[in-house]
């Protein structure tokens, strides 16, 4: 059987869920036993994510092969058993990147080299390479932005060209539109999306099914009318409603029998409907929780939800996982650095410190870490979240008197946390960090020992800085312990603190590998560990004494 491809456009607005809905319509064919991989374009110059602020752009995700690459491929790596690499993302920087540093080397052998066709054959290659020496049955193909941009113009053309090539039956379009209602009038208007298909056809694309997200019941007259105008088969027009978890679109679309369009217009053949339980599972788990625990979570992006995605989602696979709902109570760094003000912090159930770059925040996250550290909160710390439990404990167990990351002050007296030594003399942004997958041991008795279950793990990393292995004798003589490190020894992978229910950080970020029917090991015991605070009587306990000041 040749490869199928499924082109993924978006048309009338950005935001319509395209990922999530490319990442379904891969769910769906998995189900039906199909091996699957999903790509995205996106047509912005950056080279890659990598060196653009969450607020704008959201959660930079990261793939096992270290590419800094869109928060899409999080999407398909949780609703689908893919793993992405950095041949599932590019951006048109990287494309252009690639045609430029070919003409630099004089491959087009003294050719004007041209949007068309030297950009669209890269982009070309670029969609056949990643099914490339696999099984992959169907590549699933978003392209980002919306119809009538100037810069997708590329990517479509490019589009228009594969799917020519490939031949009807093996490649076809899904286009994403909005039907939108007008409350004024009480009527949904099917006219965004008629300009949005004519836009598509202009560039010479017939879409083959249209999905159109619409917050109300699309009557069976208006998906007739959509369709005669579309020319587009009217079973063909699918509804997308809203619905209450992202989990449930791979049912929604099932029920609207998408995937048995799919399998008709791709000519594959219609096996069994498989595991569709598995995705009912988890909603069903997620509409009846047994109990409900609170997660402050800490950090400086709080006000952007995209910023911290896979987070996010890792939390509520941990809630599945333990049968409970997770809520989590954002809590705004910055807030804490208000002398005696712990907001929110004394009513959760457990205490998360992410990710983050930059100084501002930092000593509000230091307060929210004592704060669990001393009233025996359970603390889950990733990547700067670890860097700071680390120089927390420093500070206050320790006596380190103004121990801290030299990415925040240089001059500390106590450098625990310092940059990487490969990346000393390195002053490039863009991909200048320790990324992606690598190996770390486990202690045997740790708790992350206990949660995995192994001794061995691999987790992806985005760092700068690590913790400084000069400081950690007198670190581990309080308490404070090394539970995960590299097998050469030379990076800290784990930390956990003696005598507290569960306080452990990482330097990796375990979120990128949960899924809903995988809920990540360190997710799974943090969120059992804050149903366990809340159930526990919170007696008051004797805290460890902090040291005398040291003189550095
Ligand atoms: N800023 C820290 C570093 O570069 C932490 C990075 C992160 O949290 N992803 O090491």
């Amino acid at each position: 059987m040749s490869t199928k491809y499924i082109f993924i456009t978006g048309g009338v607005v950005s935001g319509l869920g395209k990922g999530i809905a490319a990442a379904s319509i891969g769910a769906l064919l998995e189900a039906r036993g199909f091996k699957v991989t999903l790509q995205k374009f996106d047509p912005y110059i950056n080279v890659d994510p990598g060196t653009m602020s969450p607020f704008q752009h959201g959660e930079v995700f990261v793939t096992d092969d270290g590419a800094e690459a869109d928060l899409d491929l999080g999407h398909y790596e949780r609703f689908t058993s893919m793993r992405a690499s950095r041949k599932n993302n590019y951006t048109t920087g990287r494309v252009y990147l690639k045609v430029i540093e070919k003409e630099r080397r004089g491959d087009y052998l003294g050719k004007t080299v041209q949007v068309i066709p030297h950009i669209t054959d890269e982009i070309k290659k670029c969609i056949k390479e990643v099914s490339e020496g696999t099984d992959v049955d169907v590549v699933i193909i978003e392209i980002g932005g919306t119809v009538g941009d100037i810069e997708s113009l590329p990517f479509l053309e490019a589009i228009r060209q594969f799917r020519q090539e490939a031949g009807r039956g093996n490649a076809l379009n899904v286009h994403v539109t909005l039907v939108p209602y007008i409350k004024a009038s009480e009527e949904l208007k099917t006219k965004p999306t008629q300009h949005s298909v004519q836009k598509l056809r202009e560039i010479g694309i017939q879409p083959d099914i249209l999905l159109c997200r619409s917050e109300r019941t699309i009557p069976e007259e208006m998906k007739k009318k959509i369709g005669l105008f579309c020319n587009v088969e009217e079973e063909s027009v699918i509804p997308a409603y809203d619905v209450d978890y992202i989990y449930q679109v791979p049912l929604a679309f099932a029920r609207e029998g998408l995937d048995e369009i799919l399998l008709d217009k791709l000519h594959l053949p219609h096996e069994e409907i498989g595991s569709l339980t598995k995705w009912e599972e988890i909603v069903r788990k997620m509409r009846h929780p047994e109990d409900e625990v609170r997660i402050g979570f800490v950090g400086k992006y709080v006000d952007f939800g995209d910023s911290y995605k896979s987070l996010n989602e890792a939390l509520v696979h941990g809630g599945i996982a333990n049968n409970v709902k997770v809520r989590i109570v954002y809590i705004d760094s910055e807030s804490l650095e208000e002398e005696g003000y712990h907001g929110e912090l004394a009513s959760v159930d457990g205490i998360l410190v992410g990710p983050g770059f930059g100084s501002r925040g930092v000593e509000g996250k230091l307060r929210a870490i004592r704060f669990a550290r001393e009233k025996r909160i359970p603390f889950f710390g990733i990547c700067l979240g670890m860097q700071c439990a680390t120089i927390e404990f420093a500070r206050n167990m320790v006596g380190m008197v103004g121990a801290n990351s030299t990415e925040f002050d240089d001059e500390a007296p106590y450098k625990v946390i310092y940059k990487l030594r490969d990346l000393i003399g390195v002053d490039a942004l863009g991909g200048t960090m320790r990324l992606g997958k690598y190996p770390c041991n486990l202690k045997e008795g740790s708790l992350a020992r206990e949660a995995y279950g192994v001794g061995f793990v691999e987790e992806r990393h985005r760092h700068r800085y690590e913790v400084n292995p000069e400081y950690i004798p007198q670190l581990e003589e309080r308490g404070f312990h090394v539970t995960g490190i590299s097998p050469d020894g030379k990076f800290v992978e784990i930390i956990e603190l003696e005598g507290h229910p569960w306080f452990l950080g990482c330097q990796f970020h375990p979120e990128y590998k949960s899924r809903p029917s995988a809920p990540h090991p360190l997710f799974r015991a943090f969120i059992a560990a804050a149903r366990g605070h809340k159930a526990s009587s919170k007696t008051t306990v004797q805290l460890a004494q902090p040291a005398e000041e040291l003189t550095a």
